[in-house]
């Protein structure tokens, strides 16, 4: 599968936005930035333009995508019903980085879109290229992100050629991505938000959305160990089906070290890269800035002031893919407090992790 992929600069965009969305049209897939990745878009009704980015992106079949929208009142073309507080959500979060689960109105979409599930994920994203670009193609687009699957998700259009040059028809250059890691994706059930997937909407702005009498429940930590066993995944209500995948990973091995007080954090991480260094391996370490001029490492990355984990979430990704690019064996990273976006951005060195964390 090589293709000729487009580069739409940034200074190109009218352009850029109107031959995209002809790609789209036409059964193309295309690449573009919203509030939090990159995505890889095709038009959701074309089951040939989503197997392209199945294809595309080496993503498994049964993993189903987010399919997103210019405006909120098209969701009632996709969805058999929206209740209530699903339409209160919509009005406090859209446009903007949650995600919902609703009942499919059957044949809205390609079967490809929804793993054949009765469900449907559905967005309005935050980010003008975007809009334009959906209201430019006409129909509702289905997008992943933009990266290989299993590669940390794209915050730049330069990673997203890395993982996707001539796998997909271009990619419209936007700059960085505002939040830097997805959407919250959460499912209504009688009247309780289940959050499947933290993201760049956090529980506690769900909460005050909702009211105080609406429960908000976590669809598993950070470790997603609620997902892992498939006793636990019979025994829950609504799922992701994509949290059972491994994700956001770079090449290097790496460990999660958590503690909530920082000098012990502190002792405990360079415990953890001493040790890795004593195997022969380069060395990593993400921390946050006040820390990461003290450790002794092959590379340190900072990623922000331990209290502003939005800067942490923005920087992750990127980061994960500096440690690739720098050949780094071994990265150990640093947990930053669980409040706020801080709970998606745990999630994901979680998963980016595989499950490896160390209490101090
Ligand atoms: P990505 O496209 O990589 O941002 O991942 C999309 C996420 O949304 C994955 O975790 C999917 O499993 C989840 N998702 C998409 N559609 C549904 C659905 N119908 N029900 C539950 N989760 C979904
Ligand atoms: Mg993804």
């Amino acid at each position: 599968m090589t293709k000729q992929t487009i580069y739409w600069p940034p200074e190109r965009q009218d352009s850029g936005v109107r031959e995209a969305a002809a790609a789209i049209a036409a059964g193309g897939v295309v690449a573009f930035p919203t509030e939090t990745v990159y995505g890889l878009g095709g038009d959701a009704r074309s089951g040939e333009a989503v197997a392209r980015i199945f294809a595309a992106k080496g993503r498994p079949s049964d993993n189903p995508l987010i399919v997103h929208l210019a405006d909120a009142a098209e969701a009632d073309a996709l969805a058999s019903s929206i209740g209530p507080l699903e339409r209160r959500l919509m009005a406090a979060f859209w446009p903007g980085p949650l995600t919902l689960v609703l009942p499919v109105r059957p044949g809205a979409v390609s079967e490809r879109v929804t793993a054949g599930l009765d469900t449907v994920a559905v967005r309005v994203p935050a980010h003008a290229l975007a809009q334009r670009l959906i209201a430019a193609a006409g129909c509702p687009i289905a997008a992943p992100s933009a990266n290989r699957s299993g590669r940390p998700s794209p915050t730049l259009a330069r990673h997203v050629l890395e993982d996707l040059d001539g796998r997909i028809d271009g990619v419209l250059d936007g700059g960085p991505t505002g939040v830097g890691l997805e959407s919250t994706v959460v499912r209504v059930v009688d009247g309780v938000i289940h959050v499947l997937r933290p993201g760049g909407v956090t529980a506690e702005q769900l909460q005050e959305a909702a009211g105080a009498d609406v429960p908000v429940v976590s669809g598993g930590g950070p470790t997603g160990e609620r997902h892992s066993s498939p006793e636990a995944e019979d025994a829950e209500a609504p799922r992701s089906p994509g949290v059972k995948y491994t994700h956001y990973a770079p090449k290097g091995v790496m460990t999660l070290v958590a503690a909530d007080d920082p000098g012990r954090l502190r002792a405990a991480v360079q415990a953890q890269a001493d040790a890795a260094r004593q195997s022969g391996g380069r060395v990593g370490i993400l921390a946050c800035d006040e820390h990461a001029g003290a450790y002794r490492a092959d590379a340190v990355l900072a990623l922000g002031p331990r209290d502003e984990p939005r800067q942490a979430a923005q920087a992750l990704y990127a980061a994960l893919r500096e440690c690739d690019e720098r050949g780094l064996d071994y990265i150990v990273a640093e947990s930053f407090p669980e409040r706020g976006i801080g709970a998606a951005l745990m999630n994901r060195m979680a998963k980016a992790a595989g499950g490896r964390i160390v209490r101090a």
